[in-house]
């Protein structure tokens, strides 16, 4: 069983899939490992890492392609990444397939067996290939840290010779896996920090961090879905929770928002109004700024001064954090293929929740509904 290890194109992406200490101990299971010259530099990994981790390093694509039986990758391949896989090999990557159709088509076309990263069920069983988790685990915590490096005040209460320096006040939006490393991060900076979810059910879980639970009722029964997701609020009760929020807002040096919706625009919860309500010097970071912003002066990968208030909309931020993402990430990975390998051998057992709920494309079809439901929909979409 051939592993392939890829360097990543995206402008700005330094992670890699899979780590020299994870290829060592996979390898003890029988993998052998081929990995692209220049694959970890982005994680200060050099080729010599991964060779003596046991891993073959090669400097033609094509040659490292030509036999690999799984390609591993972080970013969702390019079109032409995608064409240029083997017949019927497997690949692992972060896909958000609904966001890459044209990259799906293809995938299907050359009967490659596609697993996403992002699709594997959050389940107990997977936590350890959960990438969602351990990615935004990285982007909460640096969330803060550019909050704290914008702000013109320290986090922590003082008491000094110089007088008594009160702590930051920082409210957390939405406190799901990155809203809740964010709480523990300000905290642990010594920052008062308040948090809110539509999830009542996370309470607790905001509690146990030492931030205080701010209470709001959206006036809707089901907030939460099967998986434990939110669910979208109705247009009234979305009003009415900016409303709320910019009465709260105002009292706060710093807001970190991380509120997502699967598969739909992130929920709009920070007006241009209550942006202009923050005490100047405040600052804003929009974790949700590639999904369209929590905040209507966010702008994807700008950081803007609006009214005297730091508005920053970060994409990629595990990227900043590429030495221990990619540690997290190639575990989650490593997770997977073991999963996935039996005697030797990629098999493919459909009754298994987590293979059959990361598949994308197998044997020439697509196997996640949601994916061929929007093909369906967009016969020529790009
Ligand atoms: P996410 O990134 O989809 O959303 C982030 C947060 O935004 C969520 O907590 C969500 O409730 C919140 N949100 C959405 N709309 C909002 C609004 N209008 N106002 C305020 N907050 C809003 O979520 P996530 O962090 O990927 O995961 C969240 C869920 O997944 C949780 O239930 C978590 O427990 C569950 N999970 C389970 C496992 C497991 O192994 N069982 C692992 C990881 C996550």
């Amino acid at each position: 069983m051939r592993i392939a290890v890829l360097r990543e194109t995206l402008g700005g992406e330094r992670r890699v899939a899979l780590v020299p200490t994870t290829i060592a101990t996979l390898k003890k299971a029988g993998f052998e490992f081929v990995v692209e010259s220049g694959a970890g530099a982005g994680c200060f990994l050099s080729d010599s890492d991964y060779q003596n981790a046991g891993a073959t390093v090669v400097v033609d694509r094509g040659e490292l392609l030509r036999d690999a039986d799984v390609v591993v990758k972080v970013q969702p391949p390019t079109v032409e990444e995608a064409g240029s896989l083997r017949e019927g090999a497997v690949l692992v990557s972060t896909m958000q397939p609904l966001a890459n159709l044209e990259v799906v088509r293809v995938l299907m076309s050359k009967n490659v067996t596609t697993f996403s990263m992002d699709l594997v069920p959050r389940i107990s069983r997977a936590q350890s290939m959960d990438a969602l988790s351990s990615q935004a685990t990285a982007s909460g915590y640096k969330a803060v840290l550019i909050a704290a490096a914008s702000l013109p005040k320290f986090f922590p209460m003082l008491t000094t010779a110089a007088g008594t320096i009160f702590a930051a006040k920082v409210l957390v939006l939405g406190a799901g896996v990155a809203g809740l490393q964010a709480i523990a991060t300000a905290r642990r900076l010594g920052a008062m920090v308040s948090a809110y979810d539509v999830r009542p059910a996370v309470k607790e879980q905001i509690e146990s961090l030492g931030a205080k639970f701010l209470q709001f009722d959206p006036g809707e029964r089901d907030t939460e879905d099967k998986g434990g997701y939110a669910k979208a609020l109705s247009a009234e009760a979305q009003q009415r929770q900016q409303k709320w929020l910019e009465d709260q807002i105002a009292g706060f040096d710093v807001v970190i928002t991380t509120a997502l919706i699967p598969g739909k625009p992130a929920p709009r919860l920070i007006t241009r109004e209550t942006v202009e309500r923050m005490r100047p010097g405040s600052v804003i970071v929009d974790l949700a700024a590639e999904a369209g912003g929590n905040c209507e002066i966010t702008q994807a990968g700008k950081t803007i001064e609006h009214n005297h208030v730091t508005v920053h909309g970060p994409v990629n931020l595990p990227s900043t954090m590429a030495v221990h993402a990619s540690q997290m990430y190639s575990r989650n990975v490593s997770g997977l293929i073991t999963t996935l390998v039996k005697d030797g051998k990629v098999q493919i057992d459909l009754s298994d929740d987590v293979i059959r709920g990361a598949l994308v494309t197998h044997q020439g079809e697509v196997m996640h509904e949601a994916t061929r439901a929007a093909m369906a929909e967009a016969p020529n979409h790009k």
